[in-house]
């Protein structure tokens, strides 16, 4: 396998919606979150690649791509905030690219790489629900989490509830309530409401 760094950040022009200006801001274009594990609090708090208007202070998430990779269970995410012109494109040059990777997938919603990240501390808090598991069943459920986060309805009020939870603070209740739903239903078992948000 190639040796690729666990981190890479590049500079990237941004525009303020809020004053107009135009800059350059430092971000993260390449994750392995096995080696970096607070990168997954951060995107958990929503602090990841977060970039800030040097005119007026106003704060967003960047919605420049970026690679989240799982060295641990050989996985590699092409997360897009915002879709690419052509993802049918992107996809082909990507899996061309890094084809070596066991399992490759795309995101086109920062919502969908939240639960993915929300599912793995759920992970480590509960356990799985079926104890001790073999690494083939390891890979089924990431497989199985996966399709989910991409396909399930309950995604678009996860993602409603995600955003207004930004400024409506009893929305994070709503919103780990749904996620854990989301979890439930593909799982079997539930444990409501074990992480709090930091302050
Ligand atoms: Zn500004």
């Amino acid at each position: 396998m190639l040796q690729i760094p666990t981190i890479k950040n590049t500079i990237d022009k941004f525009h303020c919606t809020y004053c107009g200006k135009e800059f350059q801001a430092r971000i993260t274009t390449w994750i392995d979150v096995s080696k970096t594990p607070e990168a997954r609090l951060q995107i958990l708090q929503w602090e990841f690649n977060i970039v800030r208007c040097p005119v007026c202070g106003y704060q967003t998430v960047a919605d420049s791509p970026f690679f989240y990779e799982d060295f641990d269970v050989g996985l590699l995410i092409a997360v897009y905030p915002s879709p690419p012109i052509n993802p049918a494109a992107e996809e082909v040059s990507i899996r061309s690219q890094y084809g070596y990777y066991p399992h490759i997938e795309f995101f086109y919603d920062l919502t969908q790489l939240w639960v993915l990240v929300y599912w793995y501390f759920y992970h480590r808090e509960y356990g799985h629900p079926y104890g001790m598991v073999t690494s083939k069943e390891k890979e089924d459920i990431m497989h199985k989490s996966i399709r989910l986060i991409k396909t399930d309805v309950a995604m678009l009020h996860i993602g409603e509830k995600l955003r207004e939870s930004f400024y409506e603070p009893a929305a994070y209740d709503e919103l780990l309530n749904a996620v854990e739903r989301l979890i439930c239903s593909m799982e079997g078992t539930c444990s409501y409401g074990f992480l709090t948000r930091g302050t």
